[in-house]
């Protein structure tokens, strides 16, 4: 399998030359990177040929990625650097990064970011101190929302935890009385996040998400459901 980038029409591709049959052109979103796959046996000529061909097709779908960026459809993955914007708690923050710094902080004042960084930095580590800001302002909030839903629900929660997850904005171990919380939850409404709390605190009396348990839902966090759509973008009945 042989890798490289070339230039068409000013648009770069990554060309991976291998042993298939035909020639695979593709978009991908969020970068709109162009990504072709060519048969070994196609000459350089003969893929810029074909690309060049189908130049017009790649720069519409690129713009079309683009306006759906532009308009908050998708999002593009941050890199940490000054001008971006970046959530927390439901709203949208600007965020600048100052390198060659004394040390590495991140320091959240005034509505904004700013980010200062040793050296450098590589993004790694510039995640990372979004991470530990994110996870510390959980960490803050979460002990008063559980102490709340304790009383409230009369159940007892021996140890919450906070981690990075993919598909899922919490889960719980029922048998352990443990909650976990996924750290995307800083950036959204704080009513989101004790939406999540207690849903998973239900799930301490009710294990499926049967009738009863939104029956509890409602009367223990009635406007869970407002929260909720307000992240979802719909309501749910
Ligand atoms: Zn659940």
């Amino acid at each position: 399998m042989l890798k490289s980038e070339i230039e068409i029409s000013g648009i770069k591709i990554f060309l991976t030359q291998k042993k298939i049959r035909n020639l695979h052109l593709r978009i991908l979103p969020p970068s709109s990177e162009v990504r072709v796959s060519a048969p070994l046996r196609f000459s350089l000529e003969k893929i810029e040929e074909f690309v060049l061909k189908r130049i017009d097709w790649i720069k519409n779908g690129q713009n079309q990625i683009r306006k759906l960026h532009e308009e908050g459809k998708i999002e593009m993955p941050p890199k940490f650097l000054s001008g971006e914007k970046h959530e927390f708690l439901g709203k949208k923050f600007e965020f600048e990064l100052i390198r060659n710094s004394s040390a590495n902080k991140l320091i959240f004042s005034a509505e904004r970011f700013v980010m200062t960084v040793k050296g450098q930095s590589n993004f790694a580590q510039r995640q990372k101190l979004m991470d530990n800001f994110y996870r510390k302002n959980l960490q803050e909030m979460i002990p008063q929302m559980i102490e709340k839903y304790e009383k409230k629900m009369g159940v007892k929660v021996a140890e919450f935890g906070i981690k990075k997850m993919k598909t899922r904005w919490g889960t719980c171990n029922v048998r352990a009385r443990r909650i976990w919380l996924g750290l995307e939850l800083a950036k959204k409404p704080a009513g989101f996040l004790e939406s999540i709390v207690v849903h998973e605190m239900v799930h301490f009396l009710e294990q499926k998400h049967s009738k009863r348990f939104y029956e509890l839902m409602d009367r223990f966090m009635p406007k869970w459901r407002i929260t909720d759509a307000e992240v979802k973008g719909k309501i749910i009945d």
